[in-house]
């Protein structure tokens, strides 16, 4: 029915930390040909690179709590301003907040575009904590001690977790179960995407799509 049905491919990846969604958030954005954006990354980037960004945000970050909206809204908005991102793109960690759903949605109607899928990534309590114990020791980031940890479920509880509400009245929400080897929730995720009509057609560049 619309005429960009198999270019437009605008994805929110929603999930508590620990939940696999930067992982899976990159394989999907390849598979579909657009860019794969994680405002954590960005934060984490700008923060090891000493920029004034990095400066502005870094205790923030390394407490769990959010940047201010302002901050992170316009970073975003910058980011889907670029022409990669033209025909589509994968948020991965924003919106976190009902503000930042808001301002997406702003921006996006400005452009004319919407959002095509919101997938949300469901693991209990106890097996985001335990795979956060797990990355802190390998990966050795700041913000995966017990006490951050605790922080950042605790945000996600009480503020992202909501935003899927408002989402799921706009029958948006995709939820897959993200318990499961990596290959398995992958194929979860394209098996229910393919299910709306969205397929990872994705085959020029590298070919990635399998
Ligand atoms: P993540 O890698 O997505 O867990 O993000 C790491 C940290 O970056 C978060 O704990 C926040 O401090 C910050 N951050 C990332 N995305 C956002 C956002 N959408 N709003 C506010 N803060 C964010």
């Amino acid at each position: 029915m619309t005429a960009s049905a198999n270019s437009s491919a605008r994805f929110l990846i929603v999930g508590p930390q620990g939940s696999g969604k930067g992982t899976q958030g990159v394989l999907v954005a390849e598979a579909f040909g657009v860019p794969s954006i994680s405002t954590g990354d960005v934060f984490r980037e700008n923060i090891s690179g000493g920029t004034e960004l990095g400066k502005r945000v870094q205790s923030i970050v390394e407490a769990g709590d959010l940047v201010p909206d302002e901050l992170t809204c316009e970073l975003v908005r910058d980011r889907l301003s670029q022409s990669d991102a033209a025909g589509g793109f994968l948020l991965d960690g924003f919106p976190r907040n009902r503000g930042q759903v808001d301002d997406l949605a702003d921006f996006l109607a400005s452009r004319g575009e919407a959002l095509d899928a919101v997938i949300e990534l469901s693991v209990p309590r106890d097996e985001s904590i335990a795979r956060l114990r797990g990355r802190a020791i390998e990966q050795g980031r700041t913000d995966d001690t017990e006490e951050v940890i605790a922080n950042r479920l605790a945000i996600y509880e009480r503020e992202t977790a909501p935003i899927l509400d408002v989402y799921r009245g706009q029958g948006l929400v995709v939820d897959i179960d993200g318990v499961g080897t990596l290959d398995e929730v992958t194929a979860r995720i394209f098996a229910a995407l393919a299910a709306r009509g969205l397929s990872a057609s994705h085959d020029g560049g590298n070919g990635a799509a399998a």
